[in-house]
Parts: C-alpha cells; structure tokens; sequence
C-alpha cells in the first residue's frame, strides 16, 4: 500500500455535502482506504475571482493504486459528481488534485506530483498541515508545516475559515 494526500475542493451545487460524500466514497472505495481527512474550510477563490467560494479539504489515503491509476479514479469520481470542464480554473463542483505521493517526484504531461502549486496554495497547504504537518515536499525539502509559515508571511490575499463541524 503507497500514501497518497489528495486536495478536494468544490464551489457548484451542494459543495459541503459534495466534500462529505467523497470522504465516504474514498473510504470505502476497495483499491482505497482512508487514513484522515481533514476540516473543511472555505476559501476565497484565486484566479478567477468573479466566482462563488470554495469548500476545500485534504485526505490521506492508503491506496494499492500506482500514480497514473489513482489519478484515473480521481478524474472518474470528478465526472460521478457532475464536473463540466470549462474554462482553467472556473467553477467546479469537485476538483480532487493528487497533491503528494509517498515522496516521489513526477513529471508527465498528464500528471506532475507533487502538485506544482500547493506550496502557493492556502487552500491546499491549510487543510493538509492540520492532518499531515510532517510530510517533506521532495522536491523542496519544506515539511507542509514550513511552506504554510512561508506563504502566510509573504501572501495576505488568501482567505480561509474553518467550517464548524
Ligand atoms: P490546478 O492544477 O492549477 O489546480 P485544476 O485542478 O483546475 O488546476 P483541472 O482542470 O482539474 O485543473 O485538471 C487538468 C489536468 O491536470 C487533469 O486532467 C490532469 O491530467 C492534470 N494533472 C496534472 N497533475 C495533476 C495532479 N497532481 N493531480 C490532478 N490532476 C493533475
Ligand atoms: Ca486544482
Ligand atoms: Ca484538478
């Protein structure tokens, strides 16, 4: 079994019960099993800001899954739940981006872990730090606790609110 954290996001239709049904989804998914997952949180959008907020999480799974393998899932849950692709970075109601994977680094046209962007993300880094602070980014060799510090010092834009459970 290989340890993978995933970032769920969602902000069309029901994105709190969205995020929920997911959880259970991966729980129970037979090539899955979950270790975490963490709050949900809304965001404020980035990029396209003319759009409604985000609900984002983070879950950790175990999974027997190879790389490619679990990005297809992720891509098939995404459609399960209705996601239209339009423009980069529009409205969606999930998003599930593989963020890390044990500690490899992967560069395919389809598929770059760890995620490019989460060290920039709040949304990303936020929900992940409260399940897995310790976990080293292998390429810049920060635990997810350290790149959280150094993006809240230098980026006060992004917003975030832990929902109440
Ligand atoms: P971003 O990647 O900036 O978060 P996005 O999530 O909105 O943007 P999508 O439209 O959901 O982008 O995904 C486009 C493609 O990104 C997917 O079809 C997938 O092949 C590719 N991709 C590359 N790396 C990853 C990854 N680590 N996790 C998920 N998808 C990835
Ligand atoms: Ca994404
Ligand atoms: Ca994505």
């Amino acid at each position: 079994m290989k340890k993978a954290a995933i970032g769920v996001g969602s902000n069309q239709g029901d994105s709190v019960r969205i995020c929920l049904e997911v959880f259970n989804l991966l729980r129970n998914h037979p090539a899955v099993s979950i270790f975490r997952a963490s709050s949900l949180y809304r965001t404020s959008p980035v990029g396209e800001q003319e759009q409604d907020w985000f609900i984002n999480a983070a879950v950790v799974v175990q999974t027997r899954l190879e790389p490619l393998a679990l990005l297809e899932l992720m891509l098939d849950v995404e459609k399960s739940f209705g996601r239209v692709r339009t423009k980069k970075w529009g409205p969606r109601t999930l998003d599930l981006d593989i963020l890390f994977y044990e500690n490899i680094q992967l560069d395919l046209p389809g598929l770059k872990v760890p995620h490019p962007l989460m060290s920039e993300r709040l949304f990303v880094l936020k929900p992940l730090a409260e399940i897995e602070p310790d976990w080293v980014h292998p390429v810049l060799g920060l635990s997810v606790y350290e790149m959280l510090n150094r993006l809240v010092e230098f980026d006060h834009q992004q917003q975030i609110q832990k929902l109440e459970k």
